[in-house]
């Protein structure tokens, strides 16, 4: 058994990569026979919205995705994040940074240090930490990453070693970070299994080094590469038809999608009608592409025909 979810965010539609990867996530579940879980990532107020989230639900159900239980909502579990925050507080392995964007941009990087963050402020002296403060820099909270690489299987990308990153843990506005919040909430709803998309490979050794902080259980993760747009960066709105209600109005309705998706990830021939069900069937994790999908402008069609609303 691996219990499985999708976390979508909901900041606006579902796109084609989106949805393959929910289809991925689903898949691994129900070809375990395990529960799938759905949890709404709606922790950013000022770039989320219930009207988005009603709608990918909706995109997800079109397709033939189900989930067991109430849907989560990361939102109402604010004192379950602060209570991670404080545990991390009590054993030391939370500073204080200060840092702007600008500044870690431009921040010089030992060229064998630590991948991400340059740890700028992590060991700062008492006199600068209370320059800074009198500046009126409201600070973020960074994790104090272990010093020891991470070592995991991935169930698509294979051995991965990597050191932890020192992620921010609060922002700086006071809202709790992603990558606590992840941590938390799958290690409380009992996720065996995380499926979601290869942007995210790089941040899982800083969660995997959390869940270790925080005396929860590692899951198991399956990375599944990207989509891309024809130009050969990630898939996105420019790119043209990439939602469903895009592709509708071009003549490509849910089942459709669902066949195109399900021949994309080797599991069905190109345009064969196929259930969610029939795709547990042949689901076989081995087999599926190592590479990102391209998708060719004779899905997408143009984006100027897009834009013209033609
Ligand atoms: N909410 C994240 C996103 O929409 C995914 C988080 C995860 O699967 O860990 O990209």
């Amino acid at each position: 058994m691996a219990r499985g979810r999708f976390a979508p965010t909901p900041s606006g539609d579902l796109h084609l990569g989106n949805i393959r990867t929910a289809m991925v996530a689903w898949l691994f579940a129900r070809a375990a026979g395990s529960e799938f879980l759905l949890r709404i990532e709606d922790l950013d107020p000022a770039t989320t919205s219930t009207r988005f989230e009603r709608r990918q639900l909706d995109q997800l159900a079109a397709i033939g995705i189900d989930w067991d239980g109430e849907v989560v909502h990361q939102s109402k579990r604010r004192s379950r994040h602060r209570a991670a925050l404080a545990e991390l507080e009590r054993r030391g392995l939370l500073y204080p940074c200060y840092c702007t964007r600008r500044e870690i941009r431009e921040a010089v990087r030992a060229p064998h240090g630590p991948p991400g963050y340059p740890r700028t402020c992590r060991d700062l002296d008492p006199d600068t930490r209370r320059r800074l403060e009198a500046e009126g820099r409201p600070p973020a909270l960074r994790f104090r990453s272990p010093e020891n690489a991470v070592t995991f299987d991935d169930e698509l990308a294979g051995a991965v070693a990597a050191p932890g990153d020192d992620v921010v843990v609060r922002r700086n506005d006071g809202v709790v970070a992603y990558n606590l919040a992840v941590v938390v909430d799958d290690a409380d709803q009992g996720v065996e299994m995380v499926v979601r998309g290869d942007d995210l490979l790089s941040a899982t050794p800083a969660q995997i080094l959390l869940a270790g902080a925080l005396d929860v259980p590692r899951p198991r993760f399956a990375h599944v590469p990207l989509v891309l747009g024809p130009d050969g960066s990630r898939l996105a709105k420019r790119h043209g038809s990439v939602t469903l209600a895009d592709l509708a109005a071009r003549g490509r309705d849910p089942a459709s999608v669902r066949a195109l998706l399900a021949w994309s990830l080797g599991l069905s021939e190109r345009d064969e009608p196929v259930t969610m069900e029939d795709l547990v069937e042949r689901f076989d994790p081995a087999r599926l592409p190592d590479r990102p999908w391209n998708v060719g402008e004779d899905i997408l069609g143009s984006p100027a025909e897009e834009q013209s609303g033609a």
